[in-house]
């Protein structure tokens, strides 16, 4: 019933994270009734967003220049201390911690939870990344922080990487003290933050 185009991009757009199925048809509407303009610097920014590699080892996105080895900012930085780590689900909780310019670790970043809080195959692959990071180390690391959002799935996930992680640190914290229940990092201002970092326990 719908053009085919239409179709077309409203199926990618319904996999993106807050996109339910009526949603993308009504975006993909919107993008047919702009005109060129918009659907050629629509489809110029994508082409940029190729300059976007993930770190090879927190798996964050960031702007890859050549020569680079792969390595993000924070992940290069010397100045920064690789035996701790905070987990977390995504970049932009990872920019919302930077922020508070209180946290001097690594991180994970290891996408987000599934509806059914188990941990997803790409998930499984990040995690397993880190513990041979950590394995390769004469000695466990000080501290790994759960930088996971509070809530129900936070929770089982939190469990489940204690689990997965607790012989390779001395000591498994969890961020979120202070953060309210369902609220998200992302959006918490960086006095609330700094708060639930101070109090992680
Ligand atoms: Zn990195």
């Amino acid at each position: 019933m719908y053009p085919e185009p239409i179709k077309k991009i409203s199926k990618i757009l319904s996999d993106f994270p807050g996109i339910g199925p009526r949603q993308a048809i009504r975006i993909a509407f919107y993008l047919a009734n702009q005109g060129k303009h918009l659907v050629q610097s629509l489809g110029e920014s994508l082409e940029e967003l190729q300059q976007i590699k993930i770190c090879k080892e927190c798996f964050s996105s960031f702007e890859f220049s050549k020569g680079e080895n792969g390595l993000c900012h924070i992940c290069k930085d010397k100045n920064r201390k690789d035996n701790i780590i905070a987990i977390l689900e995504k970049e932009t909780d990872l920019i919302s911690l930077e922020k508070t310019k209180d946290f001097k670790g690594k991180y994970l970043v290891l996408g987000e939870i599934s509806k059914d809080g188990i941990l997803k195959g790409e998930q499984k692959l990040r995690l397993n990344s880190l513990k041979e990071r950590l394995g390769n180390n004469q000695e466990k690391i000080e501290e790994i922080i759960l930088a996971i959002n509070p809530g129900t799935l936070g929770d089982i996930e939190s469990s489940l990487l204690f689990a997965e992680l607790k012989n390779f640190t001395h000591k498994i914290s969890r961020l979120g003290r202070g953060l309210p229940t369902g609220g998200e990092i992302e959006f918490a201002d960086d006095e609330t933050l700094r708060g639930a970092l101070e109090n992680r326990r």
